[in-house]
């Protein structure tokens, strides 16, 4: 029988691969790769792009092209056999990264490579980013060292995907059963009647509220009842912590400590002195204390608006106000100031409607066509698979969309890739992505209705998609997103958020449900005039997880434990303006930093909301509105399609023809631009 994760033709065979493919998959690829690193290192008399580079390059696709779909499975419809080998893959997977990174010979043979004058400058980037990427790996340690490291990296792997388990586990166990209807008062119908379908599944009367995202979402933005709030928050902030009701074998806070402490070790011993030093060096940002500069001066900024946010809050509804308030009364005053609710708004949302709206902005932007392709198969009923198709007629890629949340799946949104693009030496291959998202599912045979946020959220991982897809380069190491500085890959995905805040976009993208009559004129405008609604209050959010996060990576020795509590207190303490019950124990589940790549990078958010922000002005500024002049042509060509080929600074400067300004953002989310600021 053939295993479907060695396959090399064609999309993954998803409905075929069972967690006994994982391990052997990953064992034959990475003994093949092994040969290959062994055949290129011992002809390094003549080290030459082709001899060396390519065989690397291809061998690391092939890698990914193997693995990718098992850890996507992973993510999406997690059980306990897979998780098992999942797991038993992690320290192959990680130790043989580390034994790349830190082969001597091969590192030499790039060094021979880099010294020819023969590359072209996509080569070149190629070429010097493996040549830090081995500096990162320990490559100049002495043997002891390189052994520590490798022990580093191996039990890092272990803990980031602990943590993630632990946190999947402790939302999938939390559920609260309600029988008296009156205690619901306020929560939409579409979540009480999932509630109910929950509770009917589980042979119970009454009600089952479960811990996924859209149903805490609307549980703190809606439920009257402020008891049922507070335990859905309490909840929420306490999973895998101490102090969560169930089981204490998911606390995470000693996974938490361990992985600082080896962050730090590690930077320490390539010779940086903090993993936050460590984590920029492949990124836009220069050292630390230009990124807490960053975060601090837009941290003052924006406190005092947000400052008055929370005081106008509090006004309006005439008490002090707990954490678990402050969502419910935000949505009851953006009603009062803006006659707007999110639950108002849905109707005219419908996924699909929303997703063809979408797709007919890229054409227009981008001039490439989005089509659904029937009888792809895959893991779940709910997944479709898109096909991209550019002005040329060629066939640019396709990504599959995971749109709803469910048990055993991760929380969240993102987007990942699947087979990344190769385009070399007569090897064609095109690229595949995952759009992943945890909407409310269609309940009741009505379509998923979205709020905007939700919208915002589409909009945002389909920008990610499309920087994966519309590459141009066939180099798998700088294709799509890879290689680009993490601080600059949120570019393409927050400038596309930006579109669906524009009056023509919202227009073309809704549909009423049932009649599908696009949104009302009046309620366009209600939506635009919200746009900024306690945008203070959620700029300081984010810089509160950025600065937390940063700081936490830059301390030496790093905090452990009660430590970590109040480090994150002082951040509170410095921006937040929503109070903090004790028991938060937030960081516990930000796995953003602690499961994800975003350890000493969340910052990367605001900092390419810089570049996003700024790059959309350039459409603003088009004397012929946002889809006259050539803007969109020239961030498919200088953005999207160089990928991580050209440094995110330098493809910046082609698209703007010249370097960011803050201007733009702090417009865009109405916190004044510079000189204002400056007068106050
Ligand atoms: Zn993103």
């Amino acid at each position: 029988m053939t295993n479907p994760l060695l396959q090399t033709e064609g999309l993954p065979a998803f409905s075929d691969i069972r967690p006994e493919h994982v391990e052997p998959a990953l064992k034959t690829v990475l003994a093949e790769n092994r040969a290959i690193v062994d055949a290129v290192t011992s002809e390094t008399a003549e080290a030459s792009w082709e001899t060396v580079v390519l065989p690397i390059e291809l061998m690391d696709h092939r890698l990914a092209r193997t693995w990718s779909p098992a850890s996507h499975l992973n993510a999406v419809v997690n059980n306990a056999e897979l998780r098992d080998v999942y797991n038993r893959c992690l320290p192959l997977l990680s130790d043989y990264q580390t034994e790349i990174g830190q082969n001597e010979a091969l590192y030499h043979a790039y060094r021979r490579v880099a010294q020819r004058d023969n590359l072209d400058p996509v080569q070149r980037k190629v070429v010097e980013d493996a040549l830090r990427d081995f500096r990162l790996s320990g490559v100049a340690l002495d043997a002891a060292d390189k052994e520590r490291f490798r022990e580093i990296m191996q039990r890092l792997s272990v803990l980031s995907a602990r943590f993630e388990e632990h946190v999947l586990d402790a939302t999938n166990a939390w559920s609260l059963h309600i029988r008296d209807a009156a205690e619901l008062a306020g929560l939409p119908e579409a979540n009480q009647a999932r509630a109910r379908a929950e509770a009917e599944q589980r042979d119970e009367d009454g009600w089952i509220l479960t811990l996924d995202f859209p149903t805490f979402h609307a549980v703190m933005s809606q439920a009257e009842n402020r008891q049922l709030r507070e335990a859905f928050y309490r909840a929420w902030v306490t999973r895998a912590s101490d102090q969560a009701s169930a089981s204490d074998s998911w606390d995470n806070a000693p996974v938490m400590d361990e992985i600082v402490l080896l962050r730090q070790e590690a930077a320490r011993l390539v010779g940086l002195d903090s993993y936050a030093a460590y984590s920029l060096v492949p990124k836009m940002a220069r050292d630390p204390a230009e990124v807490v500069a960053f975060l601090e001066k837009l941290a003052a900024r924006s406190r005092p608006a947000a400052a008055r946010d929370m005081a106008a809050l509090e006004a309006f509804a005439g008490q002090t106000l707990e954490a678990w308030d402050v969502a419910f009364y935000a949505e009851r005053l953006r009603r009062k100031t803006h006659a707007i609710s999110d639950e108002e708004l849905r109707p005219w949302f419908p996924v699909e409607r929303v997703m063809a709206g979408l797709f007919q902005l890229v054409e227009k932007l981008f001039s490439i066509r989005v089509e659904l392709l029937e009888d792809v198969q895959s893991w779940h009923d709910d997944v479709r698979y898109y096909r991209i198709t550019d002005a040329a007629g060629s066939d640019r890629g396709g990504f599959y969309t995971d749109l709803y949340a469910r048990a055993h799946k991760r929380g969240g949104a993102w987007m990942d890739d699947c087979i990344g693009r190769v385009d070399v030496c007569g090897r064609h291959v095109l690229p595949v992505a995952h759009l992943v998202c945890n909407f409310m599912p269609p309940v009741n045979g009505r379509p998923a209705l979205l709020s905007h946020d939700e919208v915002l959220t589409l909009f945002h991982e389909f920008g990610h998609t499309l920087h994966h897809l519309l590459t141009r380069i066939g180099y798998p190491s700088v294709a799509g997103i890879n290689g680009v500085a993490w601080d600059a890959v949120e570019l393409p995905s927050q400038f596309m958020e930006n579109f669906a805040w524009d009056r023509s976009v919202l227009k073309s993208m809704t549909g009423h449900f049932e009649t599908d009559e696009p949104l009302p004129d009046d309620l366009l405008e209600r939506l635009l005039g919200s746009r900024n609604f306690m945008s203070g209050m959620q700029m300081v959010r984010q810089l509160e997880f950025a600065l937390f996060d940063f700081r936490l990576h830059s301390m030496d020795p790093p905090p452990q434990g009660e430590d970590i509590l109040a480090l994150l207190a002082d951040v509170r303490h410095e921006v937040a303006v929503v109070p903090y019950p004790s028991f938060n124990r937030f960081a516990n589940s930000f796995s953003h930093i602690f499961g994800g790549g975003y350890a000493a990078g969340y910052y990367s958010y605001k900092w390419a909301e810089v570049l996003s922000a700024d790059a959309f002005s350039a459409f603003e500024e088009n004397p012929d509105g946002l889809f006259g002049g050539d803007a969109g042509n020239r961030f498919l060509k200088e953005i999207l399609e160089v990928g991580g080929s050209v440094d995110a600074l330098t493809a910046f400067v082609n698209f703007r023809g010249r370097e960011p300004k803050i201007d733009a953002l702090l417009r865009h989310s109405g916190i004044g631009s510079e000189e204002q600021a400056t007068a106050a």
